[in-house]
């Protein structure tokens, strides 16, 4: 005889009645509130949604390894970044503007977000696929995702109002510049690049501090899908990355980045060419060049998407000793964002749930709060003397440095060669080959011919892409049918 398969149960672990049938007065009567099994479902059923993020909700990741090759210990004592350390890691990729269920081919930054399990606590890195970001002051991030997202009045999404933003806001003339080139449109989450975005502070076990950026550059190689491809797979496959992710690991082929960085000495920053702080702007190779330190790998599927994708939260503030946080004020800003998102859509204790957990012990006094099962026992404060957990501010030697000033509401003090236009112009003038110009151009126009984009807008797209670069305007205003 073959053996049974599990008993079902409901969620208390009672084997289960029925798989099919409610219990009722006959087999033709109303049904009974005494059937536990069945109100359970309904209302289990009734709570199966967590408000979705506002930003990146659609995405898929999987967990994987990262090995570190090279010493970098005269930079940073972060345990995660000595060489030779493995350390286990998530991966979460999104889109940025559409919903739960929108299409993953469409046309967007792509969420590129870290989660890595060390000895000495979660660190997260929640970067993009991009190097940069559309504006440098936390203050515009609701405004600039409303524009993304959808009207009041109908509900739809409107790529005039898209350009009004981008337009009004000239900081984001880089960022929308990577948007319009094929880029904007991975093939898949394989293949493009991951970025920390933010500049950070790594320092040294003798408290000597660094300035570092994160890329990370896919083994896979860049590849891109064509406007028409890509709005042709918003129709045929909605779920294209999620699908190619799941599959690729599922099939063993496993996907790769390496871990590179750009080092600036601390003192550097303070009168760097541009602003190192700031997020619209990336470290020139040649002022800084990319060094390699090590690798990761995906190789192994989520069991239960929701539980281990879905309730992941991922937050910049998550820095282990080694590393701390620079001025950059969209870092700034997300450090409280982030966390305070995740009480609100997981609820307090969402760093207890198995995938947010550290792997390594908590010994917090943080207490109790909505679905507590990992609280810890006496003694609960500090300081006490019943030979609780103590703090040791010595592995934090080197995170601070010395700042002063007004209280002022500005833009960051300009550097020598700091504009809104210079380094998108490097971008067209010396990375982009003549045909991913020519994509560029088309894709701009593609976006900006929407019905909903008005004539007088149309004018203010040409101008933005004038001061980028005359020809790419000229461009523009071609196939945009406005007169330069
Ligand atoms: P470099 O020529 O040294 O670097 C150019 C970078 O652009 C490389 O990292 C390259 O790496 C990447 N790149 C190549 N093709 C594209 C593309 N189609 N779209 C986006 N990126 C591409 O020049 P600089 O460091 O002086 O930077 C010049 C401009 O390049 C910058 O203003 C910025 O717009 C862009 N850039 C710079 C990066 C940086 O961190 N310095 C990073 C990415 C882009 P790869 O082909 O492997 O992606």
């Amino acid at each position: 005889m073959s053996e049974r398969v599990p008993y079902s149960t409901d969620d208390a672990g009672i084997p289960a009645p029925s798989d099919g049938f409610s219990q009722s007065v006959g087999p033709n009567g109303p049904l009974l509130l005494q059937d536990h099994f069945l109100i359970q479902k309904m209302a289990h059923f009734n709570r199966e949604r967590v408000p979705e993020r506002v930003v990146h909700a659609k995405g898929g990741g999987a967990f994987g390894e990262m090995e570190i090759t090279e010493d970098v210990s005269q930079y940073t004592k972060a345990d995660l970044f000595q060489k030779g350390k493995k350390t286990p890691l998530l991966l979460r990729f999104s889109t940025v503007a559409g919903e739960l269920g929108s299409a993953d081919s469409a046309r967007d930054p792509r969420g590129f977000a870290l989660k890595f399990y060390t000895e000495q606590g979660n660190y997260d890195l929640v970067g993009n696929n991009t190097p940069i970001f559309f504006i440098r002051d936390p203050s515009k991030f609701s405004d600039f995702i409303h524009s993304q997202k959808r009207r009041a009045d109908n509900q739809l999404r409107d790529n005039n109002m898209q350009w009004d933003f981008w337009t009004l806001n000239p900081e984001s003339a880089h960022q929308v510049s990577f948007l319009m080139t094929d880029r904007g449109t991975p093939r898949t989450w394989r293949h493009q690049h991951g970025f920390g975005s933010h500049t950070f502070l790594w320092y040294n076990a003798n408290g000597e501090k660094f300035w570092v950026k994160y890329h990370f550059k896919t083994e896979q190689g860049i590849e891109n899908l064509t406007a028409g491809e890509a709005k042709a797979l918003e129709a045929e496959d909605p779920d294209v990355h999620r699908r190619d992710l799941w599959n690729s690991i599922k099939n063993g082929d496993f996907p790769s980045w390496t871990v590179n960085i750009q080092v600036m000495p601390f003192e550097d920053a303070a009168d760097y060419r541009f602003n190192p702080f700031d997020l619209t702007k990336v470290w020139p190779h040649e002022d800084y060049p990319e060094i390699t330190i090590g690798r990761f790998t995906l190789n192994r599927n989520p069991e239960n998407y929701f539980a281990e994708i879905e309730q992941a939260a991922f937050e910049p503030s998550n820095l282990v000793p080694g590393i701390a946080m620079s001025p950059d004020k969209m870092l700034q800003g997300r450090l409280f964002s982030y966390p305070d998102t995740h009480r609100y859509r997981i609820g307090a204790n969402y760093l207890q749930l198995p995938v947010n957990r550290p792997k390594s012990p908590v010994n917090s006094y943080n207490r109790d709060g909505a679905m507590a099962f990992y609280n810890g026992g006496d003694p609960v404060y500090a300081p006490n003397t019943a030979g609780g957990p103590v703090a040791d501010p010595e592995l934090f030697k080197g995170e601070g440095y010395h700042v002063a000033g007004e209280m002022v509401r500005s833009a960051y003090q300009l550097h020598k060669e700091d504009d809104d236009f210079g380094q998108p112009r490097a971008l067209w003038e010396k990375v982009l080959s003549d045909s991913e110009r020519a994509n560029m151009v088309d894709n701009i126009v593609g976006h900006a011919s929407a019905p909903e984009v008005t004539d007088d807008m149309k004018k203010r797209v040409v101008e933005y892409w004038t001061n980028v670069h005359p020809d790419l305007g000229g461009g523009v205003a071609k196939g945009l049918g406005v007169q330069s």
